[in-house]
């Protein structure tokens, strides 16, 4: 058998690169991904812009993000974009940037059991279409994926009629994945995958992670609730209570992390909402120190968009 220098070498590097990472449990997650191997793990800064206090909060998350030079997609409703389309044309325009649809006015695609039922497939439609041609004629450049609303502990899988909706409307991924195992928090460092078996296999699920932040601060006001699995597979991504400072909430992000990169993961990223983020953290110290640890650890700072190019050569 032939083998090359390159190919040599390469297999050589993830030699090296394997037996320097500690030996970690191989879940059912890892195996269920029918995605090629990445080797680098991609760190995704990621926003569901939904409602009229997302403005001002984007206007601090872009600075940051421009002085750190890190990419982010920015999920956004139709409706948050058509009340104020030029600032947001003007803060998302840079080419650090993805802009994604959140939906048209943030109705549920399908039942989520915290968070309510599905509206019509009617409805679902507007939801879908309506968004992403909005987004395109606001930014003049493709709108490529959809994060639905809440999103769903078991994605999009067996929902025919709604995946037919986003692959006939032009999507190329969904990010929905975004609660654990029976609607737990936080949702685990789940792979991407695409929808073959449901005989959509040129659309993509990349999962988001984590907590839905808001949850974290209490800013839903839900109190209390059976929101934790037992036993816990990420224990020590469960704080003893709400947060109370970016410190806080960096130090969960933390373990997120350095979860991705110790078990090999291709992405990792949080469910951030612009409005809660600056209600809690007006200056956005989460976010530096956030980005700076995911500097610290190599990191491939990426967006949802170039996250999917890397799926499809
Ligand atoms: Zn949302």
């Amino acid at each position: 058998m032939h083998v090359s220098r390159r190919e040599l070498i390469s297999a050589a590097a993830a030699a090296t690169i394997a037996s320097h990472l500690p030996q970690t449990r191989v879940n059912a997650a890892d195996t269920a991904s029918n995605a090629p191997a990445n080797p680098a793990t991609r760190y995704i800064a990621a926003y569901d812009t939904e409602s009229p206090a997302c403005l001002p909060a984007c206007r601090r998350i872009v600075a940051v993000h421009r002085r750190l030079e890190m990419p982010a997609t920015f999920f956004i409703t139709g409706r948050t974009l058509e009340a104020n389309a030029k600032e947001y044309k003007e803060l998302f325009s840079d080419p650090l940037f993805e802009v994604a649809s959140h939906t048209w006015s943030h109705k549920l695609l399908r039942d989520n059991a915290l968070c309510g039922r599905a509206v019509s497939l009617d409805e679902q439609r507007e939801e879908v279409f309506r968004s992403k041609e909005f987004i395109e004629s606001v930014f003049e450049r493709p709108c490529i994926g959809l994060r639905p609303a809440v999103g769903f502990d078991n994605a999009l899988k067996g929902a025919a009629d709604t995946l037919k909706l986003i692959h006939d409307a032009g999507y190329r991924y969904v990010s929905s994945l975004l609660w654990g195992p029976d609607c737990s928090m936080p949702a685990l460092i789940e792979p991407p995958f695409h929808y073959g078996p449901d005989n959509f296999a040129d659309l993509w699920e990349l999962p988001g992670h984590g907590w839905h932040e808001n949850l974290l601060k209490n800013h839903n006001r839900w109190g209390a609730r059976r929101l934790t699995l037992w036993p816990s597979p990420m224990p020590g991504a469960i704080p003893n209570d709400f947060v109370k400072t970016p410190q806080d909430e960096f130090a969960v992000n933390r373990v997120f992390l350095e979860h991705a990169l110790q078990a090999n993961k291709p992405q990792i990223s949080f469910i951030w909402h612009p409005w809660s983020l600056h209600q809690f953290d007006p200056e956005m110290k989460m976010l530096e120190l956030t980005f700076t640890h995911a500097h610290t650890l190599n990191l491939t700072p990426s967006t949802y968009a170039s996250l999917h190019q890397s799926l499809t050569p």
